[in-house]
Formats: structure tokens, C-alpha cells, sequence
């Protein structure tokens, strides 16, 4: 959405390791397997992965999901400053712990044009064709209950500390996530064109 409204060249490093996965890249396949355990990629992968992506980018980008530790935020700043760029913002999402579940197990996406779908928003049940193109829906490897805790001991354990390093940077701003879709999106927005 903010790809499509500011034109912001955004990503996520999730979708960038399926892609490379698709694409039967070696680096793609290995990570897709550590991450269907509901494990964070190792850190050298990732800020690969995020330095050939920022190859392509020019100027402004925005990252969904990255980073996740601070040893990727401390690479990506040596990343960014060999660029002679820096980071002005960070946004953290909020959302309780239970909200993150059930809308985890409510999410599928199009195996063919790639949109994230909501059973119960955008379908009414897992088995519906793609609202967007008519292609076959499909629940991510690690949208289970069992990755979820893994997900989330890793989050608490090591994501929590990158808002801390960002805060100390002054740069990052707290977004309530457990609103509706629109509210969260014009606030994310109102930061990002500030
Ligand atoms: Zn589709």
C-alpha cells in the first residue's frame, strides 16, 4: 500500500527470501527451510539478500519486517552509511500477542499474483479462489501455532532490543497496530510524508 500511494520501493526480507527461493537460488532454498521452522534467517543472509536488493533502489525504500536484530540494524548502519544514506525513520507496529495469532491463522496468500489474503475480509474460506486473480490460496509454512511461539520467543528475545537501539537514535515512532486496517495506514502514512 505505501509502494502504491508514495511510490516508495518497499519490501520485506520475507519476500525477498521467497523470491530467491522460487528462483531455486541456494542462498533462497536454505533460508526458506530455516524459516519454516519458524526461525529468523542468520544475519549475514539476510543483510545479502537487503544490500542486492538496495543494488536496484534508488533514493528512498522502505523495509517490512527488517530489522530484526541488532546486529542486523548495526549492519545495516554500516550498510547505509557506505551508501551515504541513513535511516530517518523506524516504525513499530503494536499488536497484543492473541490479535497476532488469529490474524496469523487467518492469512493466506495467492500463489500466483502473491497478495496477502484474509479469510473472513477478502475470502470466506481457505479453500476460495484469489479475489485479485483467480489463483489457488495458500497458508505460508510458518503460519502455524507451533512456528508462532518460536516467532514470538525470537521477537521477544531479540527484536525488542532493535526498537531500543532505534529509540536511542530518536528515529523510531510507535504505530497501534490493533486498530482497523485504514487508521493504521494513515498514521504510518502521516509519519511517512512528515
Ligand atoms: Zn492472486
Amino acid at each position: 500500500m505505501i509502494q502504491q500511494r508514495f511510490g516508495i520501493p518497499a519490501t520485506s526480507t520475507g519476500a525477498i527470501l521467497r523470491a530467491e527461493a522460487r528462483n531455486g537460488a541456494p542462498v533462497g532454498v536454505e533460508a526458506a527451510k530455516i524459516i519454516s521452522t519458524g526461525s529468523l534467517a542468520p544475519d549475514e543472509m539476510v543483510l545479502q539478500l537487503v544490500a542486492a536488493w538496495l543494488d536496484k533502489i534508488d533514493g528512498t525504500f522502505l523495509f517490512d519486517g527488517f530489522p530484526r536484530t541488532v546486529r542486523q540494524a548495526e549492519q545495516f548502519e554500516v550498510l547505509l552509511c557506505e551508501r551515504r544514506q541513513a535511516l530517518d525513520l523506524a516504525i513499530l507496529l503494536e499488536l497484543p500477542e492473541p490479535v497476532i495469532q488469529v490474524r496469523m491463522l487467518r492469512r493466506l496468500t495467492c500463489s500466483n499474483c502473491g497478495k496477502v489474503i484474509s479469510i473472513g475480509r477478502h475470502v470466506r474460506e481457505a479453500n476460495n479462489p484469489c479475489p485479485n486473480c483467480g489463483g489457488k490460496l495458500e497458508a505460508r509454512d510458518d503460519d502455524n501455532v507451533g512456528a508462532l511461539a518460536r516467532r514470538m520467543h525470537e521477537y521477544r528475545e531479540k527484536t525488542v532490543p532493535v526498537t531500543d537501539f532505534y529509540d536511542r537514535r530518536g528515529i523510531l515512532a510507535r504505530v497501534d497496530a490493533s486498530r482497523a486496517g485504514e487508521s493504521v495506514f494513515k498514521d504510518v502514512s502521516e509519519l511517512i510524508i512528515a
